[in-house]
């Protein structure tokens, strides 16, 4: 039979190693989450940087008076039509 000192180190050792378990299982969710965050928040900027230039590098033709512009102007330079409704955007 065991002594209960014995029985309480065992015990110990038991919580021990779930305690570094939990703590372990805890840091590396944080890790993969963080990262995650990260890979999502370089995405949306590769998109934002993606989209302006985009923007800046298309026309549009205004459907009212024919004109071109750029498509990040939100109304016709030349006759004033607000035409942005008109422009389909991904976002
Ligand atoms: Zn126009």
């Amino acid at each position: 039979m065991k002594s209960l000192a014995e029985i309480a180190v065992q015990i110990m050792a038991i919580f021990a190693l779930m305690f570094t378990g939990i703590v372990v299982a805890v840091l590396w969710f944080t890790h993969i989450s963080s990262k995650a965050d990260n890979k999502k928040e370089l995405e949306k900027k590769k998109i934002e940087v993606m989209d302006r230039h985009f923007d800046e590098m298309v026309t549009v033709e205004c459907p009212y008076c024919g004109a071109t512009y750029p498509s990040n102007i939100t109304r016709c330079p030349t006759c004033g039509a607000n035409i942005r409704k008109l422009v389909v955007r991904k976002a």
